[in-house]
């Protein structure tokens, strides 16, 4: 544990209490006792959310889990799997005059041909946004064509429902959906024989919304057991201590070590506003394999918001790029996939960095590459 919380209340200095090293200490030597107890070379277990790599790499997680738990990183960066078709529909909407709205880790994302931040470089209009309902602000405030690059997870996907529910939406407002929807992902990665994945650490957050009943079905068809787990350091570590139990146990069932904000259904009014709005559809997630319903797409009562029915957008010319020698080096969709490690690429922290990113892990803060690149994958305490 690299740090311990504190926060003044009352005038009082308390403990931030799910960050307790004596606690992470003692989940951190049953982790390390199960391990025993099972025996083996290796235990490989995912998690599938940039938020956790986040705090499991700054809080130097990795430092006091046994050697003999493997803990990688599944497809759980959004910006990292929107597919460079996505990032291009964008930038021809930028380079042909519309004003494209989208989250800031969006704009440098690479596409086959340049990012949006290129398109803007030569002249296009591109705005970050915090969210859905500042893009619509956005359109209320000028005459051009907004168009929101909705990226993001079923948790972000429901605040772009919301707005696509409003009566009042002005006339110049579309989006361009890049939503993605993880279950399906899961799926897929659980198949790859290679991962040998044994148990699965699903996001709190998203659970917020779905519900860990939604992970059930899952789990009886893949015989995995799954965890959901919030973002604290002893979250994660008794979300760990639970996922490996059950695996020492031969169980393959869902456990919710998230209560204080997770129940079974979920966010049921999130929910439904998210189905009125999308379907899932059938598509690409950057570098790893076309996922069968693993894209959010408007539905079509939603057609004239939708900026695939609005506008012809024509990718093509952008596809004649031949890709520069380096993407083509570029290893994003196999460390997502759980199969490498950023620092397997040969590529990391010389010619790829933050400052020049390569790929799309390398740019977004929920990247593999730019979380390891700014904090360490494998501290040594
Ligand atoms: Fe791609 Fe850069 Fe990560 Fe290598 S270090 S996999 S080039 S993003």
């Amino acid at each position: 544990m690299t740090s311990v919380g504190t926060s003044k209340i009352s005038g009082q200095a308390k403990e931030l209490k799910f960050r307790d090293p004596a606690q992470a200490r003692a989940l951190s030597a049953r982790l390390a006792g199960l391990c025993d107890e099972i025996g083996r070379e290796s235990v490989q277990v995912m998690h599938v959310c940039g938020s956790h790599e986040q705090a499991i790499a700054r809080y130097g997680l990795r430092a006091v889990l046994p050697k003999t738990l493997d803990l990688i990183m599944g497809p759980g960066c959004p910006v990292c799997v929107t597919d460079m078709p996505e990032v291009d529909e964008a930038v021809v909407l930028a380079v042909d005059g519309a004003l494209i709205a989208t989250y800031g880790d969006m704009v440098r994302v690479p596409g086959t041909a340049k990012s949006l931040a290129d398109a803007a470089s030569e002249g296009a209009r591109v705005e970050v946004v915090y969210s859905a309902s500042q893009a619509v602000e956005l359109a209320r405030s000028c005459e051009a064509e907004v168009v929101f690059f909705a990226t993001g997870f079923e948790t972000t996907a429901v605040a772009t429902a919301a707005i696509v529910l409003q009566d009042d939406l002005p006339p110049n407002f579309s989006i361009l959906s890049a939503h993605k929807y993880v279950p399906p992902a899961m799926e897929i990665v659980a198949r790859i024989p290679e991962t040998r994945v044994e148990g699965f650490l699903a996001a709190g957050h998203a659970a917020t919304i779905t519900g860990w009943g939604l992970f059930e079905d899952f789990v009886d068809r893949y015989g995995l057991p799954v965890v959901v787990a919030g973002f604290e350091p002893l979250d994660i570590l008794a979300g760990l201590v639970r996922l490996v139990e059950l695996i020492r146990d031969g169980q393959a069932k869902v456990e919710n070590m998230y209560p204080r904000c997770v129940t079974r259904e979920g966010n049921t009014v999130a929910q439904d506003q998210m189905w009125r709005v999308f379907r899932t559809a059938s598509g690409m997630w950057r570098g790893i394999a076309d996922i069968p319903n693993g894209n959010l797409r408007l539905r079509e009562e939603f057609a004239h918001l939708d900026a695939r029915a609005r506008f012809d957008i024509d990718t093509r010319r952008l596809r004649a790029h031949v890709p520069s020698k380096l993407t083509e080096r570029c290893i994003c969709g196999t460390i997502m996939s759980g199969l490498a490690l950023p620092t397997d690429c040969e590529l990391f922290g010389k010619e790829c960095d933050p400052e020049n990113p390569v790929g799309a892990c390398m740019v977004s803060s929920e990247g593999t590459c730019k979380i390891w690149h700014q904090y360490g994958g494998h501290p040594e305490l």
